[in-house]
């Protein structure tokens, strides 16, 4: 499989096109932003972490029923995947309150909730992906009401996969965000699920194993990283 085009550079991957029109390969980048890409830096290793890490827990999602967007890991750093149009809302999974939940509710980091919370942004960097509702992606017509049911099913057991399976390695996960496309037809599981995207804490400690640790200056970014990587294992 060969990168062909360039078609599009995000803040964290660029995505080619492949002599197949079904077929992209996303390639990981280094490069690490936050608050709107406002802050900027760069995360030694995050871009093969990413997409090792993202591909390794894909896999295990496939397994259990979600279909994803993955097709082959190519190298350290770039992925075949199908080719989806992605639906334009981050889906947030909370099972713990933490970053804007927290803020918004006037609550600490940290508090486990009885049940996990779903929630929707409009994917706009230009609007700062604001908080929507169902009912709002329905009159902008982002999704049908299928789709959107399917991804809320989706989003769940992604959660309840992942909870158990990070609980195996000693981390709680406290939030993600997914992004879902459509794949003829089809809603699939897209984009990635890394430290850049989950809040992952060490369950006995409550390290912070994630992006909150640049985000905020916490130090030892590369270490978190690497710390989730090795306890995922990947390399045998
Ligand atoms: P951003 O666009 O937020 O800066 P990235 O740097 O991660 O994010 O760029 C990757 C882009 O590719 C994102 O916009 C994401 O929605 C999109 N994407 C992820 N998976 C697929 C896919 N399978 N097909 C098409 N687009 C995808
Ligand atoms: N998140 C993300 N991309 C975004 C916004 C949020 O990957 O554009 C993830 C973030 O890493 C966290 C979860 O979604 O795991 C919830 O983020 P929150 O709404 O608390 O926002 P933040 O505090 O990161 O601004």
């Amino acid at each position: 499989m060969e990168k062909k085009e360039l078609l599009y550079e995000g803040k964290a991957k660029k995505v080619f096109t492949t002599e197949d029109p079904d077929v992209l390969i996303v390639s990981y980048k280094d490069d690490a932003t936050a608050f709107n890409g406002l802050k900027k830096g760069t995360i030694v290793g995050k871009g093969a972490i990413n997409n090792r890490m993202t591909n390794y827990i894909f896999k295990k999602l496939e397994a259990k029923g979600v279909p994803t967007h993955l097709i082959e890991e190519l190298n350290d750093r770039e992925t075949a995947v199908k080719k989806v149009e992605i639906v334009p809302l981050e889906v947030i999974i909370r099972n713990f309150s933490a970053g804007s939940f927290a803020k918004k509710m006037g609550m600490e980091e940290g508090v486990k909730f009885s049940r996990p919370t779903l929630e929707f942004s409009y994917k706009n960097d230009d609007l700062g992906d604001p908080f929507i509702n169902k009912y709002y992606a329905l009159a902008l017509e982002l999704a049908t009401e299928e789709e959107i049911d399917a991804i809320t099913r989706y989003a769940f057991q992604v959660n309840e996969v992942m909870q158990e399976y990070f609980a195996s390695l000693n981390i709680e996960l406290i939030d993600f965000k997914i992004e879902f496309g459509r794949y003829h037809g089809q809603i699939v599981l897209a984009d990635e699920v890394s430290p850049d995207t989950c809040r992952l804490w060490d369950k006995d400690t409550h390290e912070k194993l994630d992006k909150d640790r640049f985000r905020r200056d916490l130090g030892n970014v590369e270490d978190a990283y690497q710390e989730v990587f090795r306890r995922l294992g990947i390399d045998g």
